[in-house]
């Protein structure tokens, strides 16, 4: 008998594809197809043809497909959360692929109930002005490894619902979980409105110079954000580019450390580390700053580490041999310049080839490759301050704006904090929660356009005024 995780693998792998490993075990987990850039031609080639009936249809219809598409994605919760903790990493529990597949529901519901209203701009003697929003025909998707699954639903659940086509390109090192998706909510919606074309970087490449995309949604680093602006230029496309962040916290003078440890934590070790808002670098007040170390220290050093699939298991692998390499360098050269390593600091080579022990870095300062390069793993830098004003420079002085957070019992300060950080969100006492209803984006090198909202929304729609008297 197959299982049920074995169907929806059997369903998106392809004999003779690119082989995929378990980010954990290396084991092969199933064959990617090698899609072209002549399959993305097509592709785009049926979404535009797909695209009219489903525009055609009114807003309440595509939200009752898209409540079914999340109900469906439930069905089949289980096997969606094994394939990305195996081809990803992370574990099933804490902040981990149950998470994800659970959040992929939550983004379908909320976008199936979220619409722009009309808006009346002007209404006088002269002028009837309304301000609406139409679909842009074919959204191209193009996501990263670190949240695949989740990711895709940010881009492709609002898209939907404004009434326009999809075409996905999942990232080369983890398209079998995109794919698994897209197959279960394929389920529910008609032929070619959602379509995946699993390529490597050419495939991307040739997305964002096509002629077909109305709009592009990226998500990935900041490098290839940057190419996507410089390709699009011709065809003038639409862009939300969710790029890198290197996302500070800094922790106020007499703040309660104890109550806020499983917060800090979870807000830099989510997902091994491997989130783009996650806490990277924690500024921590001179007098508090032996406390935090130690603090966070303890929690990094117990908590367990291994196997997704293994249920006691919080933190898992890096995803891949490079984003390994990253963060082994990064850590390496903050020992050699004097930083403090308080635990981790080394791979875990009997968990697997790509697990490196959570991290804790003190005596670390601005500067360093560690604090000032967004590391994506494992690792907290904790940098010391003697003077609030200097945190929020050094919070500020990098070319990164996704979030930031200011921890502190005193609700005011903290607030007048975070007015002067330089982030798309920042988080008080927490660090890097999400709402589908709450806009989401980054200034700076994080990248531009909002998601999640009704401004994410209006971000897959083309705005056109309509004025009459
Ligand atoms: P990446 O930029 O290497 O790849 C992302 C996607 O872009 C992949 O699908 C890739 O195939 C594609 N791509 C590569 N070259 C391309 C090109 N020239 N044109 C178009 N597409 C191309 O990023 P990654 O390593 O997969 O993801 C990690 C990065 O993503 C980190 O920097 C992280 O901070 C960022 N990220 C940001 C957010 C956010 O919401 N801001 C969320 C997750 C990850």
């Amino acid at each position: 008998m197959t299982t049920s995780a074995e169907t929806l693998l059997d369903r998106v792998s392809v004999p003779g594809g690119r082989p995929i490993p378990d980010a954990a075990t290396g084991e092969i987990i199933g064959y990617a197809a090698r899609g072209t850039v002549a399959d993305l031609d097509a592709a785009v080639a049926r979404a535009r043809a797909a695209q009219p009936a489903w525009a055609a249809l009114s807003a309440g219809e595509r939200g009752a497909a898209l409540h079914a598409a999340a109900a469906a994605v439930e069905a089949r919760a289980e096997e969606l959360a094994a394939l990305v903790s195996r081809e990803q990493g992370k574990p099933l529990n804490g902040p981990g692929a149950r998470l994800e597949v659970g959040a992929c529901q939550g983004w379908l519901h909320a976008n199936a109930d979220l619409d722009v209203p009309t808006e009346v701009l002007v209404d006088d003697a002269d002028n009837h002005s309304e301000l609406l929003y139409k679909p842009v025909g074919v959204v191209g998707a193009i996501g990263p490894w670190n949240w695949p699954q989740m990711i895709c639903v940010w881009q492709i659940a609002p898209a939907l619902k404004m009434g326009n086509a999809v075409v996905v390109k999942p990232s080369e090192y983890t398209p079998l979980s995109v794919q698994a998706l897209v197959c279960v909510i394929n389920e529910v919606l008609p032929a070619d409105v959602l379509q995946v074309v699993s390529g490597g970087r050419e495939v991307g490449a040739a997305m964002s110079a096509h002629a077909g995309f109305g709009k592009l949604m990226f998500t990935g680093s900041t490098r290839t954000g940057q190419a996507i602006v410089r390709a699009s230029a011709d065809h003038l496309t639409r862009l939300t580019l969710e790029l890198g962040g290197n996302d500070a916290g800094i922790v106020l003078p007499g703040t309660d450390l104890g109550k806020h440890v499983d917060n800090l934590f979870w807000g830099a070790f989510i997902n091994t580390g491997q989130t783009c808002a996650a806490l990277k670098r924690l500024y921590v007040h001179e007098s508090q700053y032996e406390d935090a170390v130690q603090i966070l220290a303890a929690k990094a050093a117990g908590t367990p580490m291994g196997v997704g699939l293994v249920e006691e298991n919080l933190l898992g692998p890096l995803q891949n041999p490079m984003q390994f390499a990253v963060v082994s360098r990064l850590v390496d050269d903050a020992r050699e310049r004097g930083a403090r390593i308080v635990t981790g600091g080394e791979p875990a080579p009997e968990l697997g080839a790509n697990f490196y022990r959570a991290t804790i870095v003190a005596d670390a300062t601005d500067g360093m490759p560690v604090v000032d390069e967004e590391q994506f793993g494992p690792v907290l830098p904790i940098v010391r301050y003697a003077d609030v004003e200097d945190a929020i420079a050094s919070a500020n002085r990098l070319d990164a704006g996704l979030g930031a957070s200011v921890w502190s019992d005193d609700a005011a300060a903290a607030r007048e904090v975070a007015l002067r950080l330089e982030a798309g969100t920042v988080w008080i006492n927490k660090h890097g929660g999400i709402h589908p209803s709450v806009p989401f984006g980054g200034v700076k090198g994080s990248g531009y356009g909002l998601e999640f909202g009704v401004e994410g929304l209006k971000s897959v729609g083309v705005p056109q005024v309509i004025t009459s008297r």
